[in-house]
């Protein structure tokens, strides 16, 4: 079972903004931003190579939820930056795909590297 996974079943704790019956989001236990949100899927997909295209409206809702917790969490208008991380060059620590939601601050061009 992923991390994420027993995070989703609470079997972990997680400070839950949203949960829905296809996808929830949790507050990043090690925020790189003063919002940094993780929106996952509760179908366990390992990484973004392996989004199939019958994955389209579940990465759609995906967004959505992103678009709508930035207008809640008040950084819609200044703005943030979604991501996902891929493998060991894109420093993907957890195999179950999930999209960062970073705001709050101005983030720079690019995020740095670790
Ligand atoms: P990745 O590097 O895989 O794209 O991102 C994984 C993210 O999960 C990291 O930002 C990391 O801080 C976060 N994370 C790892 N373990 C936990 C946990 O137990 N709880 C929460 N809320 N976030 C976690």
């Amino acid at each position: 079972m992923t991390l994420f996974e027993k995070i989703m079943n609470g079997d972990l704790p997680a400070d839950f903004v949203h949960q829905d019956d296809q996808a929830v989001a949790f507050r990043d236990i090690n925020p790189a931003a003063p919002v940094h949100i993780l929106i996952v899927p509760r179908k366990v997909i390992p990484t973004t190579n392996d989004i199939t295209d019958e994955d389209g409206p579940l990465i759609g809702h995906m967004f959505a939820i992103a678009r709508d917790l930035a207008k809640k969490e008040g950084i819609a208008d200044d703005g943030y930056r979604l991501l996902f991380n891929c493998n060991r060059h894109g420093g993907q620590e957890v195999y179950h795909l999930h999209l960062h939601l970073l705001g709050g601050r101005p983030l720079g061009r690019m995020v740095a590297a670790a």
